[in-house]
């Protein structure tokens, strides 16, 4: 039976914690993966968490989220507050003109993408993200919309994971706002 949903941000933070599924050694063996989809796929949950990761930025004027699963919270909290979504695409997706950010992974590079020119310039961003593990995908991110000319107002995530420095690694840079912790 479905239980009666709080309002706030620790209702939010509650329900992340009960719908994320953990896969262990996906996509490789030693990886504990966070499937946050079921809390996309539920109505409640979905409203809650978008409103809880928006919560301490009262103004900005888009959402970026990071494909893929940042997307789907993009959306939500764009729909919510009345603004736009910017897509913040892995390499090699997005056609013509595009600005590009390389960052380390443990094996090699990776790197994302934007299309410039689809806000104007001085443009306040809120960067969401499902997961942040070592940050670097997020700084990356950062690193590419501050480039873009825009201003990163924060960073916001469902989960971050312990021990992995992500927070460090951005709070120098921006507010970072999580929903709740889990081993890496
Ligand atoms: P990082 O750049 O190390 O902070 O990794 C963050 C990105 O990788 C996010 O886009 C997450 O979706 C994904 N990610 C990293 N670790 C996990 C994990 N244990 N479970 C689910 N997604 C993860």
């Amino acid at each position: 039976m479905s239980q009666p949903l709080p309002d706030g941000p620790a209702s939010a933070s509650a329900l992340v914690q009960r719908l994320t599924a953990v896969v262990p050694d996906f996509p490789k063996p030693g990886i504990m993966f966070r499937d946050v989809t079921p809390v996309f796929a539920d109505a409640e949950a979905f409203s809650a968490v978008c409103a809880a990761l928006a919560e301490p930025f009262p103004e900005f004027d888009a959402v970026a989220g990071i494909e893929a699963r940042g997307f789907a919270l993009a959306g939500g909290i764009a729909a919510q507050r009345g603004v736009g979504v910017l897509t913040v695409r892995k390499a090699g997706k997005l056609p013509g003109d595009v600005l590009s950010e390389a960052y380390a992974l443990e094996y090699g590079e990776a790197a994302v993408e934007i299309r410039p020119g689809q806000m104007p310039a001085g443009s306040r961003v809120l960067i969401v993200d499902d997961v942040l593990a070592t940050g670097g995908t997020s700084e990356a991110t950062l690193t590419l919309l501050e480039r873009a000319g825009y201003t990163a107002v924060g960073f916001s995530a469902l989960l971050e994971l312990d021990g992995l420095e992500g927070r460090a690694r951005l709070e120098p840079r921006l507010t970072v706002h999580t929903l709740g912790s889990a081993p890496a």
